[in-house]
């Protein structure tokens, strides 16, 4: 669409809007005022500083694109983080604020400074401290490595996103919106989601993981060398760890889709299990266990993500030497391997492979039922249509 085109139909909706919320319009002696009084605020968009984000934001800037004085505007005015004020943060305001009148679920979003990041991060005591020896060798790929050194090691892999970095960000999560709004659907998101960047060695090279209720990390490799697709891919999986973290009846529902229930509480494995537990910072819990045929019986089983043998030189590597099992809920000493169950894929579906945890196999369905509804073909349907009725 041609600027001025664009100018005039923002404009448009702007003041549409205004009078739709019964909001006195600006006039000309506003849109000065506002150009020579507004101060940079904490609040993205907010272009006339007036402490919140509302459609005079979208207005002052649709006005100062009119009158050439957009150079005027303070930063905070960059409200779809390409690094200008222009047309284009008015367009994205006013669908913002349309989406809040309109849409059951709307996704609030920020992006962590470094330093921001850093503190998040390592404020996840229970997590750092769930961390096993094997674990934490693993990760800094170096024997005995102690929980300070770790800790350590965890902040100093966390940066600041670029700023094309965060323009392409915004655009996956205005896309994701859009798949929500277009579909109706209703999400258990309550929380401001923080994106923050790391080089993510401390987590073995994840594209991205998540900690809390809100917080997605997302790897810098990652997000500079995969397409728009991909990454909207990771960043509603990830989402769904953060729902599934911050509902449990939600997550309960979820898990049943793909056959798992959830238990009173957690088990308590034996040591030689404890130790070798692969740490997943998505999954805070192992109280999930479904029912698989094994040896011909019927056998309700929790799914765990197992290191196989001790760390001994950075060489490992860790995939290599992690893999899925399963382990009877009545008997915690067994471990199975996934082929020993003749039915495991029948059980959690076919429509993905990344089976380390029930909480990683429905994350991937949720994604592609948020992204992509029941109109593509997968290999175990049923998953996704019921993914799909329980969001609308
Ligand atoms: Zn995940």
């Amino acid at each position: 669409m041609k600027i001025k085109k664009l100018i005039s139909v923002v404009t448009t909706f702007v003041l549409t809007f205004l009078i739709f919320c019964e909001i006195k319009p600006l006039n000309k002696n506003d849109t000065v005022n506002i150009i020579v009084t507004a101060s940079e605020s904490a609040i993205r968009g907010d272009a006339d500083g007036n402490g919140k984000l509302n459609i005079r934001d979208a207005a002052a800037i649709a006005i100062s694109c009119a009158k050439g004085t957009k150079d005027k505007l303070p930063a905070c005015a960059d409200y779809n983080y390409d690094g200008a004020r222009n047309i284009r943060d008015a367009a994205a305001i006013a669908i913002n604020l349309a989406g809040r009148y309109s849409s059951k679920t709307q996704i609030n979003f920020r992006f962590a400074s470094k330093t921001d990041g850093i503190k998040l991060k390592l404020e996840n005591e229970a997590y750092f401290n769930s961390l096993t020896q094997q674990n934490l060798n693993y990760r800094m790929k170096q024997e005995n490595t102690t929980a300070e050194q770790f800790r350590k090691f965890a902040g100093e892999q966390i940066l600041d996103f670029s700023t094309s970095q965060k323009a392409l960000l915004f655009e996956v999560v205005s896309e994701i919106q859009r798949e929500i709004n277009k579909n109706g659907y209703e999400l258990p998101l309550k929380d401001e989601l923080i994106f923050i960047k790391t080089t993510a060695k401390d987590e073995i090279g994840a594209a991205g993981y998540t900690l809390k209720n809100n917080q997605i990390y997302l790897s810098n490799s990652f997000i500079s060398n995969s397409g728009k697709n991909f990454i909207k891919r990771v960043v509603v999986h990830e989402l769904f760890h953060c729902l599934s973290r911050s509902d449990p009846k939600f997550r309960k529902d979820m898990y049943k889709f793909i056959g798992f229930s959830i238990a009173d509480k957690e088990p308590e494995f034996p040591a030689e299990i404890k130790d070798m537990l692969a740490a997943n910072p998505d999954v805070e819990k192992y109280d999930s266990y479904a029912t698989f045929t094994i040896n011909g019986k019927k056998r309700a089983c929790y799914l765990i993500w197992l290191i196989n043998k001790p760390f001994s030189t950075p060489a490992d590597d860790f995939q290599l030497r992690s893999s899925s099992v399963l382990v009877p809920v009545d008997n915690l000493t067994e471990t199975y391997n996934l082929s020993d169950a003749s039915d495991f894929w029948e059980v959690v579906g076919k429509n993905t492979d990344y089976v380390i945890a029930a909480e990683e196999c429905i994350a991937d369905n949720f994604s592609f039922a948020i992204l992509d509804g029941t109109k593509t073909k997968y290999e175990s349907p049923e998953i996704i249509k019921n993914i799909v009725a329980y969001l609308k």
